[in-house]
Parts: C-alpha cells; structure tokens; sequence
C-alpha cells in the first residue's frame, strides 16, 4: 500500500499557539479553539512542484502533500472532483463590472462542498482508530459524514435542526447515520454532542471542533490558485457559517505563498450572511473580534443559518487582515438572485450561493466592490437539493391538443 508523503508536524491552537502532538485524536484546544495543522512547508517545497500536479488526478488528493492523511489505505474517497470555475458573463454585461466566476461546489459528492472536509475529517478518524462519530448539522454537513463513515465503518450519529431541509434529513438517514431531529438550531444540536460525548463514546465532528475539516476545506483555496495559474482573484465571496471555507483558503494562501507557489497579493475576502441570522457582520460592524450569539435566527439559506461560530475570531481576523467585510443580504434578495441566475446563465446556485450573488449586485451598486475586480462567487451545494418555484401548465391527453393555449404561455 502507498505510503502518502506528509509533511504534518504539529497541531497548534488557533488562539493561544500552543503546540499538541500529531498523530493523536485532538479536539478543541485547551483554550476551546480550534486547532490548526502545521507543516514542514520547507520539505514539502522540496518534495513537489506546481509542474507535478499535471499528471496527477483531477480531484482533490492530487494536494496529498498538503494534506494530514498518512496512509493512502486510509483514505475514503467518492470521487472529489474538482470542481469548474464557471464565467458569469451575461451578469458581467448587466451590472458593467469585472469578471465574475462561480466556483460551483454542487458537483462534489453528496452534492456539497461539505464532502472536501468530512473526506479528510473521516480518513483521519479512520487513521486514529475512531468508531462513532457525531455531529449537529443544517444538512449538508450531515449527508456527507453519513455517506463517508459509512465507507469507512464508522458508526455515525446526526442532529438536525426540525427544520432542516427535508432532502438532506432523507438523505443523512438513507446513508446510514442514525438521525434525530431536535426543536432547535444548530447550536443546540451541537449541544446534545457536546455534553454526550462522553457517555455515549462519540467523536465530536462538529464545524471547527476537529483539525481536520479545515484542511479539506483549504483545498479549495489550492484548487481556484491552480485553475487561476496560480493567482488568485480579486474579490471572494463566501457565504458564511461556520465559516470554515472562508478560514482554509486563507490558511492555504498562507501556505501557498510561503512556499512560493503565489505571490503576497491576497484575494479580499468577504464574508455574507443573511440579514435573518449576520453574527459575523454584526461583529465586523462593531470593530469586536468575537461574534455575539444571534437570537432568533432566521433565513432560507440554511446552511448560513449559524447563529454562533467557535472559529468566529478566525473569520473576522482573515476578512479584516485581506482588506474584505462582512455583509448581509435579505432572504428577498437572495430568491431574486437564484432565480435570476438559472434564468440568464442556466446556473443552478443553492441558496447560500444565491446570496453571493445577491452580494456583489448590492455592492457593485455602493461601490465597496470596483467595478474592474476579478471576482469569484462561491455556490456551495447543487441547486436540485433546495425547493424552486416554477410556472408551469398542464395539459389533458384525452381532449385535442390546443397549440394556441400552448403558444399563449411564456
Ligand atoms: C455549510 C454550508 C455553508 C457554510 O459553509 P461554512 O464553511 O461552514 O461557513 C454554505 N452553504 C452551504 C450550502 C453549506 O452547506
């Protein structure tokens, strides 16, 4: 069996630095932070080149010396191919502005971006001898541990929100996990793994509460250098939760330009929540590092739904730190630009994605985005999973067909 290279030298703790061994289960940090995953970058700049890359797969292990896993006998795969930069240019034409791309995450395995972290999450549990793990999802978190610990053998336990999307409670259950459904949001749900995580012998997987999610996540950041010819736009836009995405393609641009695959230049990164449920836009408003917990949170964008996130200070510190904000757009907007979307470019954005979109139109129009930056917009999930609304006739076989009827709808 291949032996992956890896360059993993320790775990350090996001907040204090404190250092933790590798190759052991870790958590949170004492501090209760996340921990972040170092690299012996010097060797690993060594071992591989950008020209490397060219023969290898197209799917996300063709980064495995970014990556933590040890033992290629370990790594669970369905397929994480990488994923299209898709140029937007009739919406380009209509609001007069630079390029826009959408990286669109919806061809991923189980239909999310969520695959690039638990793939990595699962084959490292898988690597330290995990057999349970739990997590509280909005759903696409969920479906995807689901499907990978079931093909990795590791029991799986799933807590949803009552009104998770009703796809993703199907399909989290239909691939394995057993599934529960609580009258409360996704911190409470996290609640209910967090205080049994003992006696029940689980795992913790929840956003930010492993080191390993966000290493999936920062391939993102690697991929979108690649397809780019490793540069990197001028503007992100990340629809934001737990904002793990947002913090692995900055750790990977850090990465990156350390070992001289970039350049200093960073993308501005911009954080976008609904206005329903904006923890991070109300702490980057207030000039605070740490995100207050959002009452009453509220969205159809579920997967933005979080009302509070552990790597909160991370967010705020890597949008702050590119010269990026943080800005919420109504559930109204974001419908107009998912619609909007599938009706000019044939794009099928989720909603989370939607409100990028929804993002750059609103602030195109206030100037905190020029009109001449290069900007990649972020559809994280395929659209065939959210409810659309959609006009559409019927038409009864036992009467004569009537074409003018026919030609009459639009
Ligand atoms: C999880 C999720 C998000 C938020 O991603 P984070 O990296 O956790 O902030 C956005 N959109 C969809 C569809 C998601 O499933």
């Amino acid at each position: 069996m291949e032996e992956f290279p890896t360059f993993v030298t320790h775990l350090e703790c996001s907040y204090t630095g404190k250092i933790y061994p590798a190759d052991q289960l870790h958590g949170l940090s004492e501090a209760g932070k996340p921990l972040l995953v170092r690299y012996d970058l010097d060797a690993l700049s060594k071992a591989v080149n950008k020209e490397d890359l060219i023969g290898r797969l197209p799917e996300l292990w063709r980064y495995r010396e970014f990556l933590p896993v040890r033992r290629s006998e370990n790594v669970m795969r369905l397929g994480e191919l990488m994923t299209p930069l898709l140029p937007a240019n009739k919406l380009q034409e209509e609001y007069g502005c630079g390029e826009i791309l959408i990286k669109d995450e919806g061809r991923l395995p189980t239909g999310s971006f969520k695959a690039r972290g638990l793939t990595m999450a699962v084959s490292m549990a898988k690597e330290l001898g995990v057999e349970c793990m739990a997590m509280p999802t909005n759903g696409n978190a969920g479906a995807a541990l689901a499907a990978y610990c079931s093909r990795a053998n590791i029991d799986t336990y799933v807590f949803c929100p009552e009104d998770t999307p009703r796809v993703n409670v199907e399909e989290i259950a239909f691939q394995g996990a057993k599934t529960f459904l609580a009258n409360g949001f996704i911190n409470d749900c996290g609640r209910i793994v967090g205080e049994g995580k003992e006696t029940m012998g689980w795992f913790d997987t929840s956003t930010l509460k492993e080191p390993y999610r966000i290493e999936g996540k920062k391939t993102m950041g690697l991929e979108l250098a690649e397809q780019l010819g490793w540069e990197v736009p001028d503007v992100i836009l990340y629809p934001t939760g737990g904002g793990t995405g947002l913090i692995g393609m900055w750790k990977a641009f850090d990465e990156l330009e350390a070992i001289g695959w970039i350049g200093s230049k960073r993308p501005r990164m911009v954080a976008v929540q609904a206005d329903g449920c904006a923890p991070i836009v109300k702490a980057f408003e207030e000039g605070t590092r740490h995100a207050e917990l959002w009452q009453d949170a509220h969205t159809i964008a579920a997967g933005i739904r979080v009302p509070a996130a552990v790597g909160d200070f991370l967010i705020l510190d890597a949008v702050r730190d590119s010269g990026g904000f943080a800005v919420a757009v109504s559930d109204k907007a974001i419908n107009d630009a998912h619609q909007h979307c599938a009706k000019t470019e044939g794009i099928l954005l989720c909603p989370e994605g939607a409100a990028t979109l929804a993002a750059l139109k609103q602030e195109l129009a206030n100037g905190r985005i020029k009109k001449d930056e290069k900007v990649l917009l972020f559809n994280c999930a395929t659209g065939l999973k959210y409810p659309m609304v959609s006009d559409h006739y019927t038409i009864d076989l036992n009467q004569p067909i009537d074409y003018d009827f026919i030609r009459a709808c639009d």
